[in-house]
């Protein structure tokens, strides 16, 4: 079971949350919990860290981070024990979970679940926190923010759990950001390439990572909600959305004898910056000139799309690169101006990527023509466009985010009746 930032913000809420907990192990269940930081602690200790030493030390950055979860573990454990339950924390370090030394952004190697096992099979409530592990040199180290789903999945794996609970504030994974889209839909089930999709291209109820390792080590994973009642269903009646294999889904699917809807979800994401560069000569190299520095600055460059040649045979080449790692990007290409070869720089980080993912797209045409229909209907423009076998993307102005998402929504048959 793993309880996210809002459902632990706070004692109230964390006596909620021991009640779950409780009710699970009443039915029956060994049960291993993972917990996230109050909400709001993290972007707090942050901001500490910020403050301290603008240039911070990865190191001590993940030193100060890491303890939200810290404090949210203890906490649980013993509001599990005034509720007469046996329960203890396990720091990362101690059970421990391993991870590279890539500080901040750590990847989990491997967990010891010996200690854990034995604990739960005692009859203890093992209480872990979420986010944090331990580097080859015994450091802390943290996993990247939204971590504590893949220490969940993690953890999980590790100890072959029958299912990995993503308790949140939302009931399940919707067809888009239900904060944002009040037609959007809970879906029961999503496949863990539709999932890894969504949530890489903006939908943040799951860290990517954490889905990534669900379906690599083949955890069952359900997303729920903790906002329930004392008498709400169990977690084992599956009242959220369950993410599984294209083989599950087209099982289910066949008992409930339904369609496969062609779009399963639409995401945004305005965490993206464009950036052009004009009359870029059109011959071999010149592409790899722009993109060699960019990748040995560790800079993901997303969206590409080159024209074709105009009469001087130059051409324009437009990409996109995450928006904190835009000022990099600018000086980096500036400084190169001579060996790339290029007219004019532009950026622009007022830009929006909606994406609509689905398995259905594998078989069926038409689903990109929809959607450029669709925006063009409500004058909205494409400045650029990628896809995958799963997924179409394009960039728009980020003052059209919300109406985009809510169109397309429409356009492709998504919207909730009620
Ligand atoms: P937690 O603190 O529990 O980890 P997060 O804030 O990380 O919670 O994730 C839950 C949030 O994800 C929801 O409040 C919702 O606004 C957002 N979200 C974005 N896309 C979706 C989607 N397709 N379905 C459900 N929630 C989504
Ligand atoms: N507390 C961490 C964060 O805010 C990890 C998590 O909640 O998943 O990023
Ligand atoms: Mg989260």
């Amino acid at each position: 079971m793993k309880f996210g930032g809002t459902s632990m913000a706070g004692t109230e809420r964390i006596r909620r949350v021991a009640n779950i907990v409780r009710r699970q192990q009443e039915a029956g269940h060994e049960v291993a919990v993972v917990v996230s930081a109050m909400a709001g602690e993290t972007d707090r200790l942050v901001g500490f860290a910020r403050e301290a030493n603008p240039l911070y030390d990865p190191a001590e950055y993940d030193v100060v981070v890491a303890s939200g979860e810290q404090v949210t573990s203890g906490l649980l454990a013993m509001t599990l024990q005034a509720m007469g339950c046996k329960a203890r924390s396990w720091l990362g370090w101690q059970l421990p979970i391993r991870t590279d030394n890539a500080h901040a952004k750590a990847r989990i190697e491997t967990i010891d679940s010996q200690a854990v096992l034995a604990s739960m099979a005692s009859g203890e409530i093992a209480v872990i926190p979420g986010f944090q592990g331990m580097g080859h040199d015994g450091r802390v180290t943290t996993l990247g923010r939204g971590g504590s789903d893949t220490s969940a999945v993690a953890v999980a794996a590790a100890v072959k759990a029958d299912r990995c609970d993503i308790y949140t504030d939302v009931d399940g994974v919707y067809t888009t950001d239900p904060r944002i889209v009040a037609k959007a839909r809970k879906l029961k089930h999503v496949t863990y390439e539709e999932m890894l999709e969504l949530a890489s291209v903006g939908s943040k109820v799951l860290q990517t990572r954490s889905v990534s390792l669900a379906m690599k080590e083949g955890v069952r994973v359900q997303v729920l909600s903790s906002f329930i009642d004392d008498d709400a269903p169990l977690a084992d009646e599956i009242p959220g959305t369950m993410i599984v294999s294209d083989e599950e889904l087209a099982k289910e699917m066949e008992n409930l004898e339904m369609e496969s809807q062609l779009i399963t979800g639409i995401a945004a994401d305005k965490n993206e910056a464009k950036v052009t560069l004009t009359r870029i000569a059109d011959r071999p190299g010149a592409v790899a000139a722009i993109f060699g520095p960019l990748a040995q600055a560790n800079i993901n460059v997303d969206m590409i799309i080159q024209n074709i040649a105009k009469d001087k045979g130059e051409t324009d080449v437009t990409f996109t690169v995450p928006a904190a790692d835009l000022d990099r990007t600018m000086a980096l290409l500036e400084e190169r101006k001579d060996a790339i070869g290029f007219y004019r720089l532009i950026s622009d980080s007022k830009v929006s990527k909606i994406s609509v993912v689905g398995v259905g797209m594998r078989s069926h045409a038409g689903i990109a023509a929809t959607m450029f229909r669709t925006l063009a209907e409500r004058g909205i423009n494409i400045q650029a466009i990628s896809t995958s076998e799963i997924k179409v993307s394009v960039l728009i102005d980020a003052d059209e985010t919300e109406l985009a998402v809510r169109v397309l929504h429409t356009a492709y048959g998504l919207d909730s009746q009620g």
